[in-house]
């Protein structure tokens, strides 16, 4: 039944196959010569499949776990260095026509503020995000045909792109809305996303059924086999994710590396991205009602395998999890994350009143993203606002040649570099900027080829002297 190759969601998800691994990991968890073995294996860097990735995850030996940990924090430094891509989530619409038991924006929430941008409304909203900093948006929108169609989402996306305010423009829209048509990620694809991001939720046929009970959303095989219609219709870079705490981490775990293997062996190319979203409490929703939660010692384990199995895909961490928690994921392999998010529909203009709630969830992490920035640079991060590879045409595979060649530090490192400068010029606070100006002059001397060093430093005087936008 299990093949990587078929395009049927039960086939390259299948359940026997998830099973059988995971009582493969449970009889190997003490094995220490397999366990062995297998973290040599990822110490090549080309990361390991869902068998030998589910062994690591079932293994409670401390002295294990910290390894895994060092190898994760090493793969990170050498394929990421010490770069955070930084985003913001944009909220458009909570129409939703959808019955998923742990959203708010479920269909059958009567108390929950309804609302849906305007055009204009969006101008103000990414004027607001603009004047942070931002450059790198994720619109996201319940699933509605009559309130959220699609041309109403590429309508978004192109007075997105529209607005010049000051220095401040969007340079990358990715969009998490719905699965949908081949047709329709076409145009999506035509106008100009980034990353498609669509969260598995769950990799468990029938929990996955109960927990979307009712709408599109509960067809399980439409679901899962998204992310192939959406290559189909020519978007490269997809981002997977699971919302842990509805099934057992172990099986999620799974089935995301086989879904991963999938698309490699599918398209020739894994996924852009890799979320890790927790169940958050938000209007009707109590996450303790949820039987599966997982603590963060389990959680950390998690994005560190994730680090060590798909070394060449991106790790996202929302302001779902606390600054502590973060503190803690971004050593063990997460390159991107967000920062003075607003879950709510028009949350940037305005904060909402208490009796006007239209959030999806409540965020744990509550700070300006003055502060955030500053709080990376305090850690030795580089927090960087670069769009230049998907704007470049790096995308999908050659994205990921650019990553395996070893070249990033040539690229990505000095990208890094002009963009944090922009934000320090354009937005940041007078200490930030102090931090942000020596990290920027220690950091130059990291970029191997002289000849681009010296571009980049010249870049760099252009930005002070009021130019934008250099890339590499
Ligand atoms: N409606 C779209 C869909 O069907 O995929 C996607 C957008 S939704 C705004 C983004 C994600 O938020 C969902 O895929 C889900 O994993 C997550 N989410 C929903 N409720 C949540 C909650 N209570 N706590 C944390 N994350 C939640």
């Amino acid at each position: 039944m299990y093949n990587p190759k078929s395009l049927k969601a039960e086939e390259f998800i299948s359940d026997e196959e998830i099973r059988e691994t995971l009582d493969y990991a449970e009889k190997n968890k003490n094995n220490k010569e397999l366990i062995r073995a297998i973290l040599e294996k990822a110490k090549e860097r080309k990361g390991l499949p869902h068998r030998e990735a589910s062994v690591l995850l079932a293994c409670e030996d401390p002295e294990i776990i910290a390894e895994m940990y060092d190898l994760a924090e090493q793969i990170k430094k050498d394929f990421y260095g010490n770069r955070i891509v930084m985003f913001a989530p944009l909220y458009l619409s909570n129409y939703c026509v959808n019955g998923c038991v742990y959203c708010p924006y479920h269909a059958k929430n009567k108390h929950i503020a309804r609302k849906k941008l305007t055009q204009e409304e969006i101008v103000k909203e990414v004027t607001a995000l603009q004047d942070m900093g931002h450059k790198r948006l994720a619109i996201e929108a319940g699933e509605d045909p009559i309130n959220n169609p699609i041309e109403y989402i590429l309508e978004c996306i192109h007075t997105i792109y529209s607005i010049k305010h000051k220095n401040g423009a969007i340079r990358r829209v990715n969009v998490n809305i719905a699965a949908t048509t081949v047709e329709n990620y076409r145009k999506l694809k035509e106008a100009g996303i980034g990353t498609y991001i669509l969260f598995q939720e769950t990799y468990h046929k029938e929990s996955y059924e109960k927990l979307h009970p009712t709408g599109p959303k509960h067809n399980y095989a439409y679901h899962t086999e998204a992310m192939d219609r959406a290559m189909e219709g020519g978007i490269d870079d997809v981002g997977l994710g699971v919302l842990f705490g509805l099934e057992l981490y172990k099986y999620e775990f799974a089935g995301l590396l086989m879904h991963a293997e999938h698309l490699e062996a599918v398209h020739g190319v894994g996924p852009h991205t890799i979320s890790v979203p927790r169940i958050k409490r938000a209007d009707d929703i109590d996450p303790s009602t949820f039987d599966n939660g997982i603590d963060d010692d389990t959680f950390a384990k998690i994005c560190a395998l994730i680090r060590i199995c798909v070394p060449y895909t991106g790790m996202i961490i929302s302001t779902r999890e606390s600054k502590a928690v973060r503190e803690k994921v971004i050593r063990l392999g997460v390159s991107q994350i967000s920062g003075a998010s607003r879950t709510s529909v028009g949350g940037y203009c305005e904060p909402e009143a208490e009796d006007d709630n239209s959030a999806q969830f409540d965020v744990s992490d509550n700070r300006t993203l003055d502060e955030v920035v500053h709080w990376l640079m305090d850690m030795k991060y580089i927090p960087s606002f670069c769009t230049a590879c998907y704007r470049e045409g790096r995308t999908g595979d050659r994205f990921m040649s650019l990553c395996k060649s070893g070249q990033i530090q040539n690229c990505c490192h000095p990208n890094a570099l002009m963009t944090l400068k922009e934000y320090l010029m354009d937005y940041a606070s007078p200490d930030t900027k102090r931090v942000g100006e020596a990290l920027i002059q220690s950091e130059l001397q990291n970029i191997p080829k002289e000849k681009v060093r010296e571009i980049c430093a010249d870049h760099l005087k252009k930005i002070e002297e009021g130019i934008r936008d250099f890339r590499f």
